[in-house]
């Protein structure tokens, strides 16, 4: 029994797993397992040809992962989804589950540092074109669709710009042309649901927010179920040719009894079963003890923030801040329509005296951590140019809206009071 309930609140907590079945126990119990028994040779058929749903071997499904899968599908309002052991796996096979050699894909310019990377050296290295647009016009995105583009890829609310992405603008302009919308939604779950505004696929990096501990690494692909791949047979043979692999399986013929979840079997028996990165049952269990406070803990992020930008932007030795809730015109319009409950809990500024001021601040910071990482409940800092994005060439990083000053905080559930203070101090000694 599952409870019925559109409360993210009470998703968190309850939707996909109740109590187990075995056991009644009602924390999702980790099952540390590599393999399940089969009932019988009839059983074990059954799974292999997917006629019948059930554990196999833990690279491709797991109990414990499945609680979390089901649990943010819910949240998400999508069908299904798929855990995996990062947030750039999950980027790699949201990807890849569409795109093949000699194919290409659009992205926004506006993506984290190592989604860059990849798409920009690794997957151009493996034949795959990905062609970057400016997201502060939409129509970028339709100007460089062809009859090989297999999918437009967007940040939610993108750092360290903070532009909040036009999603359904993009979304109407790929429905029309036939190419689904993905969208990492890792720095705005619970504040954006991206399906409401016409995106396919939604993936998280579960590292930030989701967790929040900062324990564990994990990503996570959530399908819509809302794309019509077999009306666009031609632009995703992945999904409507015979997979040679499966014994000729056409996906979206092959599970449609099932629902419409093509998409997200292929990326789990195809990609998960050969490039084998799965999310492990452990930090599957820790990304259910994070989810289980994260409306709780997204609105104190999103408040204290929100404060935090109000603190800097009054400070004399503050260039310029960057959120959302002090963005004007165009900007602030899509951050409007696009969040609710909150601006997100990251905050940019630059510094007067740029970079070396830039480095003066974060080493003088004592209640924040020095930490390449987001969306954990500690307050963080980091000094991008010389640090996440200093792979990328200068003009790269002018591109994605890092300047050589540029200070990205990660605001956490700290009391407001303590987390002002360390920045006044940190400020002061600059
Ligand atoms: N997407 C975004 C927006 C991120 O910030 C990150 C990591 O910082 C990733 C994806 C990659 O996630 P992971 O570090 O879990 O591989």
């Amino acid at each position: 029994m599952t409870v019925d309930s559109r409360h993210p609140e009470t998703l968190v907590l309850h939707a996909g797993y109740r109590s187990d079945e075995t056991t009644n126990a009602v924390a999702v119990p980790i099952y540390q397992t590599t393999s399940f028994q089969f009932d019988s040779t009839e059983h074990a058929e059954n799974l292999f040809a997917l006629k019948e749903f059930g554990n196999i071997y833990s690279r491709i499904m797991n109990p414990t992962n499945d609680a979390l899968e089901q649990r943010i599908a819910a949240l998400e309002g999508g069908v299904a989804a798929l855990s995996v052991a990062s947030g750039q796996a999950a980027t790699m096979y949201a990807v890849t589950n569409l795109c093949r050699a000699g194919d290409n894909f659009v992205s926004s310019t506006d993506i984290y540092g190592g989604t860059w990377n990849l798409f920009a050296n690794t997957l151009k290295d493996l034949g795959i074109e990905v062609r970057f647009v400016d997201p502060s016009d939409p129509e970028n995105f339709r100007r460089v669709t062809d009859e090989k583009t297999r999918c437009y890829y967007a940040e939610t609310l993108p750092n360290p710009k903070l532009n909040v992405f036009p999603i359904k603008e993009v979304a109407d302009i790929g429905r029309a042309e036939g190419v689904p919308l993905i969208m990492d939604n890792t720095a705005c779950p619970i504040i954006c649901r991206p399906f409401d505004h016409g995106a396919a696929v939604v993936m998280y990096s579960t590292t930030k927010y989701i967790g929040g501990h900062g324990t564990s690494i994990g990503g996570m692909i959530v399908d819509g179920g809302n794309f019509d791949w077999e009306a666009h047979k031609e632009r995703f043979p992945t999904l409507n040719e015979p997979d040679p692999s499966y014994h000729g399986a056409v996906w979206t013929e092959a599970v449609k009894p099932l629902g419409p979840i093509a998409y997200i079997i292929r990326a789990r028996v195809v990609l998960l079963r050969d490039l084998g990165s799965p999310m492990s049952p452990f930090n599957a269990f820790q990304f259910i003890q994070g989810l289980e406070t994260l409306p709780l803990r997204l609105r104190a992020h999103c408040e204290n923030a929100t404060k935090v930008a109000d603190f800097l932007n009054s400070h004399p030795k503050v260039t310029n801040v960057i959120h959302p809730s002090l963005q004007s015109g165009e900007l602030k319009r899509r951050a409007d329509a696009y969040l609710s409950g909150g601006y997100g809990g990251l905050v940019g500024f630059e510094l007067e005296g740029g970079r070396d001021a830039g480095r003066k601040f974060i080493d003088s910071l004592e209640l924040f951590y020095h930490v390449a990482n987001i969306g954990d409940a500690r307050s963080l800092a980091i000094h991008p140019a010389t640090t996440t994005h200093s792979q990328l060439s200068d003009e790269e990083q002018a591109a994605t809206g890092v300047s050589p000053g540029y200070v990205r905080l990660s605001i956490g559930i700290e009391h407001i009071d303590d987390i002002l203070a360390d920045l006044k101090q940190a400020l002061d000694a600059v």
